[in-house]
C-alpha cells in the first residue's frame, strides 16, 4: 500500500498531451485554449456615442444648438458641426469630426425641430475612444484558459472565428462484475444496476474529455481481456471499475498484465479507494477503479480528474472552501487517508453526511464536497477547520 500522495505523484508524472486541434470558435466552450488569442482591430474601431443624443461642443454648451443631420449606428456622419451646431446621434453610432461630447437626449429641450436646448449639467463626454478597450495586436485571451461564454464574445469580437484547443483526451469506461445490468432492466434477485458506467461517463464529460463506454465485461477472464484490448487500443486513458480488491473474481490486475499494461500500483492508503490500480499501456493510461460506487466517484475527482486536466494543459483545480466542521468526527483506525462527503449548512460548517460506506451511493447528491482526514489522525474536533472539495 502506496501513501495517496506518492499514487498521485505517479499518476500526475506519467501523464502525456493529447496535443491540439483547430475547431470554430462558437464550438469551443468549455475547452482549453491553446494559443493566444490576438485582435484585429482597435476596440471600438472609432470614436462611438454611448448614449442616445446630440454630438456637439462642449464650449457651445451654454446655447442653443442647430440640429445639421442625424447619425444612426452603423451609418457615417456626413456634416461637421460647427459652432453652435450639433447632430443627433444614436448609441454606437461614429462621433462627427468637430464635436467632443454627447449630450443625453433626457437633458435636452426641444426648441423648434430642428433647434434644441442643453438643460442638465455636464457629467462626462458619453464618448468611447476608438482603441480603447483593445488595440489591434494586443492579446486578448491568453492559451491554457477554459474557454467560457464571455471568451467567446471576445474571439467574435476579434474575428477569430477558428481557434486552436487543446483535443479532449478519449476515455474508454468499462464495467466488471457479473451481478450488473444496465440501468433500463430491473435487476434478478442477485443482482444490482450498474451505476459506475454512466455515473464516470458523466464525470468524463464534466472534466472536458471525451467518453466512450464500453459496457458491462463480466466476470469474464476472455470478454474482459477483448474489451480492454479494444480500448486500450482506441483511447488515452481507460477506466474499468471493479474486480480490483481481493476476492476470487478481481481478475482485473492480471489481465491489465497479459494485456500489456505495466502496474504502477494497485493499493493506495485511502479510504474509500484503497484497491484503486494504475498502470501505463503503449499509448494510453488506464485506471483500475473499486466496484464500489462511491469509491470510483471519489477516486476519479482525486485522482483522474487532475490527470485529465493536465493532459488536456487545463488549468483547471478543485474548488476548495474552509470552513469549521459541525460535529465531532472520530475512526477507529488512521492508516488511510479518509475521505467523507459533507454538506455546508446555513450556519456555514461543514457537516458530514450520513453514509454507510463506499457503497451507499444515495449519499453523494447530497453532500456539496467531500473533506479528508490525514493518515494517523483519528479525530477532527467540532470547530475545527476542514477544506471542503467541492464535488
Ligand atoms: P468489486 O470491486 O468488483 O469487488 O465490487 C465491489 C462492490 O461494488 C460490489 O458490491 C459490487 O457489486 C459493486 N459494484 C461493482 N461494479 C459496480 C457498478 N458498475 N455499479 C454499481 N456497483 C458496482
Ligand atoms: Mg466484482
Amino acid at each position: 500500500m502506496i501513501p495517496f500522495e506518492k499514487a498521485f505523484d505517479i499518476v500526475m508524472n506519467s501523464c502525456f498531451r493529447t496535443g491540439s486541434e483547430t475547431v470554430p470558435f462558437e464550438d469551443s466552450l468549455g475547452r482549453v485554449l491553446a494559443e493566444d488569442v490576438k485582435s484585429d482591430l482597435d476596440m471600438p474601431p472609432f470614436d462611438k456615442a454611448t448614449m442616445d443624443g446630440y454630438a456637439c461642443r462642449r464650449s457651445d454648451l451654454e446655447h442653443s444648438l442647430k440640429v445639421i443631420e442625424t447619425i444612426q449606428a452603423g451609418g457615417v456622419p456626413v456634416k461637421t458641426p460647427s459652432v453652435n451646431e450639433c447632430s443627433a446621434i444614436m448609441t454606437g453610432a461614429m462621433i462627427p469630426r468637430g464635436t467632443d461630447c454627447v449630450i443625453p437626449v433626457e437633458d435636452v429641450e426641444m426648441i423648434s425641430p430642428d433647434i434644441i436646448r442643453f438643460k442638465g449639467s455636464f457629467v462626462k463626454e458619453n464618448i468611447a475612444y476608438k482603441g480603447e478597450d483593445i488595440r489591434k495586436g494586443d492579446v486578448v485571451l491568453r492559451a491554457l484558459r477554459e474557454i467560457k461564454p464571455q471568451d467567446i464574445a471576445v474571439m467574435a469580437t476579434v474575428g477569430h472565428v477558428s481557434v486552436l484547443v487543446s483535443k479532449r483526451p478519449k476515455v474508454a469506461v468499462i464495467s466488471s462484475g457479473d451481478e450488473l445490468v444496465e440501468p433500463g432492466y430491473v435487476p434478478d434477485i442477485s443482482q444490482i444496476r450498474n451505476s459506475n458506467g454512466s455515473q464516470l461517463v458523466a464525470q468524463v464529460v464534466r472534466a472536458g474529455a471525451s467518453a466512450a463506454y464500453y459496457g458491462i465485461a463480466g466476470d469474464n477472464v476472455n470478454v474482459t481481456f477483448l474489451i480492454l484490448k479494444k480500448a486500450l487500443s482506441e483511447n488515452d486513458l481507460v477506466l474499468i471499475s471493479g474486480g480490483v480488491s481481493m476476492g476470487k473474481f478481481d481478475f482485473i490486475p492480471s489481465v491489465l498484465e497479459r494485456s500489456g499494461v505495466r502496474i504502477l500500483f494497485s493499493r493506495v492508503a485511502v479510504q474509500p479507494g484503497k484497491p484503486t490500480t494504475f498502470g501505463i499501456h503503449e499509448k494510453a493510461l488506464v485506471f483500475g477503479l473499486p466496484g464500489n460506487p462511491v469509491s470510483s466517484f471519489i477516486i476519479f475527482e482525486l485522482m483522474v480528474r487532475p490527470l485529465i486536466a493536465k493532459m488536456m494543459q487545463s488549468s483547471w483545480q478543485p474548488e476548495i472552501v474552509t470552513l469549521p466542521l459541525g460535529s465531532d468526527y472520530s475512526r477507529r483506525v488512521a492508516e488511510r487517508m479518509a475521505w467523507l462527503p459533507v454538506i455546508i449548512t446555513g450556519e456555514g460548517t461543514a457537516e458530514p453526511v450520513e453514509y454507510h460506506g463506499s457503497g451507499h451511493i444515495s449519499a453523494l447528491p447530497d453532500a456539496d464536497g467531500i473533506i479528508s482526514v490525514p493518515v494517523g489522525k483519528m479525530n477532527v474536533g467540532k470547530g475545527e477547520p476542514v477544506k471542503i472539495r467541492r464535488i
